[in-house]
């Protein structure tokens, strides 16, 4: 605090000082008292700060005029002149306030005049507080933004429920065509279908990583087994652009913490990407995936041959929104959605490109360690399930028929029931090996028909013999329930090969022994 007049004199009026100027060190707004004739009687250091003044402003705070002076060049508008308080001030008005649009960009200060009344009813000077508004300006637009942002998470979720159902279907039965005996033109228009629905189906889960801010649960993962993974899910589209693959995966890559689901998104948006460019490019096409690990790191390279990308659009391509291809193909979304899932996962990405030669991603993030292996490992290729007695409680129609086609056509035998309440009276009256379930379900849903089934307290019976199938793969880390009993899940939509790992994973862990069987319906 910078007292220009100080009338205090002895011992107590220095520590009342003392303490004023504490107190109004700590607050974050900045005060000035001028005396009755515009003359500054204290000025705070606050104020030096918010207005970033160097020493020769600073000691020049005589008055009114000179905190005018210094003030209007910092705003916006330099010809505007700033009102003195006595003019601000209204009476009747209480405390008369302005906003001041500063000349760096956004800033906005807050400015507020008062009179100070003495004993006699006459003013004897005037109090300005100035604080920074910017934040306080933009508060109600981010509330509305988060609320707005919430209501599309949940509209989101929703929809994905909506369509996943359907194009569960579609795929699956799309999936089983292409493994017939079809003619090329029938299989041509079955790999259509698929390829279709499968789009539809990145949309669906685009929309649920934007409209989600929270974090997925982190499993232990290999990487290349995701990338493995994720090639098998685009290798028709690949194949049918003339695009040859390269794997050069690392053998010694370690695994790590990470979300499974997020990680196939970021192979995937790297490789449609590199598809798209070169099909664009009409050359004869290669993708080179290569993973490695090093200095605590991993890394995973995409090359492609395409086009490349010219070095003044490099800096832009990973904002969202940002796309050079025509609608209906680009959306801009899918480098912005994987620089985030870098960025959650610790790591990030970069991009290199010499226009003409093609273009190469490098995605790197941290091993992170600290948690066992995943509760449910997959099975190996030539695994085979025992034949088994399984209910599918599914209130879709389309999607309980393609999993009973699908797990009768591996041997097993498959009930059906068309809700929650349905599944649990069947299960109390009959032994079964494996209940698949859908989450939302009308009367009883998933998390509820597991806690019917036995405690539900993670001691692992009911768990063993519990596939729980969800539309929002947000849910797996969001959810209390998924927390406590970790049973097994899959995310819709999903491919025949997928499901049926899934069960032969779980079908296998309790013929080696690992609990035994329930019976009936309540025991846990
Ligand atoms: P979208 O693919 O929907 O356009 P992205 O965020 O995935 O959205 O990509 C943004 C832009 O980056 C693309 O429109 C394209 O111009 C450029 N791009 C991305 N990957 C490549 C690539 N492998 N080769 C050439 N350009 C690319």
């Amino acid at each position: 605090m910078r007292s220009a007049s100080t009338k205090s004199a002895g011992v107590a009026s220095i520590a009342v000082e003392s303490e004023l100027e504490i107190i109004l060190d700590i607050t974050e707004n900045a005060y000035i008292v001028y005396d009755s004739d515009g003359g500054v009687r204290l000025a705070s250091k606050r104020l030096r700060h918010l207005l970033d003044l160097d020493d020769g402003e600073w000691g020049a705070l005589r008055d009114f005029s000179s905190v005018a002076r210094v003030v209007v060049l910092r705003l916006a508008n330099r010809h505007l002149p700033l009102r003195p308080p006595w003019l601000l001030w209204q009476p009747g008005n209480g405390a008369a306030r302005e906003q001041l649009e500063m000349a760096e960009p956004g800033r906005i200060l807050e400015r507020i005049a008062r009179p100070v009344i003495g004993d006699s009813g006459r003013t004897t000077g005037w109090v300005e507080r100035y604080r920074d508004y910017t934040y306080d300006r933009d508060l109600p637009a981010r509330l509305l933004q988060t609320d707005k942002l919430a209501a599309l998470g949940q509209m989101v979720s929703g929809i994905a429920h909506e369509l996943n159902n359907p194009l569960t279907t579609i795929m699956g039965y799309g999936h089983l065509l292409l493994e017939r005996q079809l003619d090329s033109k029938a299989l041509a228009e079955a790999h259509r279908i698929c390829q279709e629905a499968d789009r539809a189906a990145r949309v669906v889960r685009s929309l649920l990583m934007l409209a989600r801010e929270s974090k997925l649960e982190r499993t232990v993962v290999h990487l290349n087994e995701i990338v493995e993974r994720t090639l098998r899910l685009c290798s028709y589209d690949l194949q049918r652009s003339g695009i040859t693959v390269e794997l050069d995966l690392d053998p010694g890559l370690p695994p790590t913490l990470a979300n499974p689901v997020q990680l196939q998104q970021v192979v995937l948006n790297l490789v449609v990407n590199g598809r798209q460019a070169i099909v664009e490019s009409a050359r004869p096409g290669r993708i080179v995936l290569r993973t490695r690990h090093a200095s605590g790191r991993i890394f995973l390279h995409v090359e492609d041959n395409g086009p490349g990308i010219p070095s003044e659009l490099q800096e832009r391509i990973f904002d969202p929104f940002f796309t050079t291809k025509p609608v209906g193909v680009g959306t801009g979304l899918g480098l912005s959605i994987v620089s985030g899932i870098l960025r959650q996962h610790g790591g990030e990405i970069q991009v290199a490109s010499v226009p003409g030669a093609g273009a190469s991603f490098t995605a790197s993030f941290p091993v992170t360690t600290g948690a066992g292996e995943s509760q449910h490992p997959k099975p190996g290729e030539n695994d085979r399930a025992p034949s088994s007695r399984i209910l599918v409680a599914e209130d879709e129609p389309g999607v309980a028929q393609l999993i009973l086609d699908v797990l009768s056509a591996e041997g097993h035998k498959v009930d059906l029931a068309a809700d929650g309440v349905e599944a649990l009276h069947r299960v109390k009256s009959r032994e079964y090996d494996l209940v698949i379930c859908d989450w939302r379900m009308r009367n009883l849903d998933g998390p509820q028909l597991f806690r019917s089934l036995g405690n539900g307290n993670g001691n692992g019976h009911v768990g063993d013999r519990f596939l729980l199938i969800t539309s929002d793969p947000a849910l797996l880390s969001s959810s209390e329930f998924l927390r406590e009993t970790r049973p097994a899940c899959l995310t819709k939509p999903f491919l025949p090969p997928e499901l049926k790992s899934s069960v032969t994973a779980l079908l296998l862990k309790r013929k080696n022994g690992a609990h035994p069987a329930p019976s009936g319906g309540e025991k846990a």
